[in-house]
């Protein structure tokens, strides 16, 4: 069966509600900010209507959430940042791959959104993020240590950590501050 949409106005704010062969009504809010309700298909409007109101605190949160982000000021990198980067990259590298045991074949440095460093176990072509510029040291050297300890074992099971560990006792330290 197909899905079926319809717009509705709850308290003058437009919601688009899709009907389809769910069993729980849910609620999103889109990056644009419009309301989306699934609904089942025997749901009412009067139904969604209450759903949606209900539901108007979570909704003003989500919004100011989305707002904040909006106006964090975005870190760029400068040529001169990626070649300071660069030079850190190198340092650490030299430093690291005769204790880890492994040497990369290259690396890149990269603006990543998601991970603060990457391994290509076939390559042996490491990417570290340019982040890592605006932390404390120790988590470069951690994530050197983390790619590198990467040439050993593809993934993360307790080998691979008992090898990180190895060279770099206090990994669970940096690994907190790389989460926050
Ligand atoms: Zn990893």
């Amino acid at each position: 069966m197909k899905t079926k949409e319809a717009l509705l106005t709850v308290d003058g704010e437009t919601v688009l509600v899709q009907r389809k062969s769910i069993k729980n009504m849910y609620l999103r809010v889109d990056p644009s900010g419009l309301l989306r309700v699934s609904a089942p298909r025997f749901v009412s409007d009067t139904a969604v209507k209450d759903f949606v109101r209900r539901r108007a605190g979570w909704i003003e949160k989500v919004r100011t959430r989305a707002e904040e982000k909006a106006q964090l000021p975005v870190r760029t990198f400068s040529a001169a940042d990626r070649r300071a980067f660069r030079a850190k990259c190198a340092a650490a590298l030299e430093r690291w791959q005769p204790l880890v045991g492994r040497r990369c074949s290259g690396f890149s440095v990269r603006d990543m959104k998601t991970r603060w460093g990457s391994c290509n176990t076939k390559t042996g072509h490491l990417n570290f993020n340019l982040k890592l510029l605006d932390m404390p040291p120790e988590c470069l050297d951690y994530v050197v240590v983390h790619e590198l300890c990467h040439l050993w074992v593809p993934g993360h099971n307790p080998l691979f950590w008992s090898r990180v560990e190895r060279v770099y006792p206090d990994y669970k330290r940096v690994r907190k501050l790389l989460r926050q």
